[in-house]
């Protein structure tokens, strides 16, 4: 396996928040960190560069998607993902395994891996493990992600054992092929038996993967199982290895992820979010299409250096917002984006400083403010936090993963 490509640099190893560095062949990613999301090469609305002037240093794409349209090997003979998508950073891309659950109407899978029906011209992609890799390389991904098979939140036990055994035996042969150059992350499994989950993060550990993913969780579990689970994985992997947890992106959800000892995220969220007009903020959740920012002067967050806060108000973002104009759809895509990327950089500086506690009491009691306040205002306050049956409806795994 040759060197770790990941070295904490702040905290224990072994539990709690940690700062640390993953090298990849297209440099360095400070952590923790949270990846914004191109699926189909780009994120979406977001010019490369503004979307790195976030903060953002790894962008996520999804391999399966690519391969499905406009093909993998058409990328290749482009240059490689890199240059199509005009993305010099490192890129991170999914495998497919997701598309187990985000499609499952398209697809289906045995032991020998999965076949996707692509949902734009009907053709069947079959994706072995092997294939899964291969694809990832290339497109010229910096992390390739093992494929696995996760299951949702609630099926029968019998299943999701099945389909974690699935996963360890895919890790085997994900993890033999030659992958010079770029790094190939395994993906812990295990439902949400935290003993099962233990077991899947020694199984996976023990193929030597580059890093680990936490896979199949935000799944619809709530979040004190996410956390037993998400304890009995780290617990299960070698101490030094990068962490990275699938599909987060709340501010709640990513302080406490960290203060796990999570160093990677990556969601959907903050964009697909920008397209409903909803803006993240440090108070929680702002809904642009309520009447009352109609005569806001404010920008949506005083402190935001993004280009929607240096220059717009509240009332321009409203009424761009209801006239369906784009620009406004693509200013509140970088204000989320801009969100997180703060929200990581602080909690890099607070670790750095042995403050992330402050800091994420801080940023809770922020919320607590917010949701309080917007109670004032509405019955049902719904901001970034849990799933709540009155709030804000949550978008499912497919939009969270793959909007
Ligand atoms: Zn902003």
């Amino acid at each position: 396996m040759g060197n770790s490509p990941f070295w904490v640099t702040v905290g224990e190893h072994a539990r709690g928040p940690r700062a640390g560095v993953l090298e990849t062949a297209h440099g360095a990613v400070a952590t923790p960190a949270f990846m914004p999301v191109g699926t189909h090469a780009a994120v979406r609305a977001c010019h490369p560069d503004e979307v790195a002037a976030t903060g953002a240093e790894m962008i996520l794409a999804n391999a399966c998607h690519l391969a499905l349209r406009p093909g993998a090997e058409r990328i290749a003979a482009l240059g490689g993902l890199h240059r199509f998508m005009g993305w010099d950073g490192p890129i991170l891309t999914d495998s497919g395994g997701f598309q187990l659950v985000s499609l499952d109407r398209l697809s289906a899978v045995d032991d020998e891996g999965v076949v996707v029906r692509s949902p734009y011209d009907g053709h069947r992609l079959k994706l072995t493990p092997e294939r899964a890799v291969a694809i990832q390389l290339e497109l010229g991904a910096d992390v390739c992600m093992a494929l696995d098979h996760p299951v949702p939140f609630g099926a029968d036990p019998a299943a999701a054992a099945a389909a974690t055994r699935r996963t360890h035996a895919w890790a085997v042969r994900c993890r033999a092929v030659p992958a010079d150059g770029h790094l190939v992350f395994g993906i812990v499994q295990g439902g949400f038996d935290p003993e099962a989950r233990l077991a899947s993060a020694a199984a996976v550990a023990a193929c030597g993967f580059d890093g680990h993913a936490l896979g199949g969780l935000v799944l619809g579990e709530p979040p004190p199982v996410r956390a037993a689970a998400i304890a009995a994985a780290i617990a299960g992997l070698p101490t030094g290895s990068v962490r990275y947890l699938m599909g987060l992106a709340t501010d709640r959800d990513l302080l406490d992820a960290v203060a796990q000892g999570v160093d990677l995220f990556d969601c959907v969220l903050p964009t697909r979010l920008a397209r409903t007009g909803v803006a993240l903020t440090r108070s929680g959740r702002l809904a642009l299409r309520r009447q009352a920012f109609a005569d806001d002067p404010a920008p949506l967050e005083a402190t935001c250096p993004c280009p929607a806060c240096r220059r717009f108000s509240r009332a321009f973002l409203r009424h761009g917002f209801q006239a369906g104009e784009i620009l406004v759809h693509r200013l509140l895509s970088l204000h989320n984006l801009q969100h997180l990327g703060t929200l990581m950089a602080e909690v890099r500086e607070a670790i750095a400083a042995g403050a992330f506690d402050e800091l994420r009491a801080t940023r809770l009691a922020q919320l607590a403010a917010g949701a309080k306040a917007a109670g004032e205002h509405r019955p049902a306050p719904a901001y970034n936090g849990a799933p709540s049956p009155g709030g804000l409806r949550l978008p499912g795994p497919e939009e969270q993963r793959n909007a």
